[in-house]
């Protein structure tokens, strides 16, 4: 049961700062871009102003494959805000660049029935004004 899609609900817009706007731009160019540190390489998501690794303080938001596996979920059934029907799906999605790298999302286009952990998924983006969400979806295997 598809309870979203392209034309669906309108999304409540992020409030970028300095710090997460590149992230949120990504998608315009059909680009998952995560925060990664100039100086050791890690990546960080949410995107910080001090890479817990080796303590930099420099950034850039670096495209990485926009595949991922799904790591936890939950099915919401609870309607909090008339933006968002009924019933969705919230994921913690794994990256695959970095051990521990995840992005809670939403996973659209996807049966409820079908939706487990390790589920290999794809980021679509959702343009929301100047703003380009990252969800996931779920790969669709080869024939
Ligand atoms: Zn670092």
């Amino acid at each position: 049961m598809n309870e979203q899609s392209a034309d669906g609900p309108r999304r409540i817009a992020p409030v970028p700062d300095e710090t997460s706007e590149p992230f949120w731009r990504g998608g315009a160019d059909g680009e998952l871009r995560i925060q990664r540190c100039n100086d050791c390489g890690y990546f960080l998501h949410p995107p910080g102003r001090r890479c817990p690794e080796c303590g930099g303080r420099a950034f850039t938001f670096s495209a990485v494959a926009g595949t991922g596996q799904v790591y936890s979920f939950a099915v919401n059934h609870q309607q909090w805000h008339p933006a968002y029907p009924t019933p969705y799906v919230i994921a913690s999605v794994e990256l695959p660049e970095q051990a521990g790298l995840r992005i809670v999302t939403n996973l659209v286009d996807c049966e409820l029935d079908a939706v487990h952990i390790g589920l290999a998924v794809r980021v679509v983006f959702e343009r929301l004004g100047e703003w380009h969400i990252p969800l996931f979806t779920p790969e669709v295997a080869a024939p």
